[in-house]
């Protein structure tokens, strides 16, 4: 009888995994963020990418970032993005007592959404935008609400981010 495999990868690299995997089916030219729900037993519940809502066409809604189209108008008051999108697609009940895994750490708004689902956990990945005025205040908020969020790094062991 030979023992188990070793290289098995870690919880936390299976979710982010699937996280970046979501994100990959994001039509935005240039940006691609994706996002995993997990229950506290290790259950995906949810996923999620940035994308325009339903019924909003990928080919006529604008990707732009800058006014620099005719129609004079960019993405940003469109786009969804993947934290809200798992939120909303879940269709179990409540995310009370969740974890989400995030490719880019979220946005003041989407901040707002994950207290409000009563998501405990954040992990993220990338965090580029890092003391901008909405990274600041989604920070802000995870920690007056008593969420944590924990930046992943690839050995499985994840880092807790002191503020
Ligand atoms: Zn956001």
């Amino acid at each position: 009888m030979s023992a188990k495999r070793s290289d098995y990868i870690s919880w936390d690299e299976y979710f982010m995994g699937v996280a970046h995997l979501s994100g990959m089916r994001s039509k935005d030219p240039n940006t691609q963020v994706g996002a995993c729900i997990v229950s506290p037993d290790n259950k995906i519940l949810s996923m999620g990418y940035n994308g325009f809502p339903k019924g909003c066409s990928d080919d006529e809604f604008p990707w732009e970032r800058e006014n620099d189209n005719d129609r004079n108008l960019t993405k940003y008051p469109f786009v969804t993005h993947s934290e809200l999108n798992a939120i909303l697609n879940y269709r179990g009940g409540s995310l009370e007592g969740t974890k989400l895994y995030v490719s880019l750490f979220p946005c003041n708004e989407c901040a707002k959404a994950i207290i409000q689902a009563g998501i405990r956990t954040v992990v993220y990945d990338s965090d580029k935008y890092a003391g901008t005025p909405s990274n600041r205040a989604a920070k802000r908020m995870f920690d007056a609400a008593g969420v944590n969020y924990v930046q992943y790094r690839k050995t499985g062991r994840m880092i807790r981010i002191e503020v």
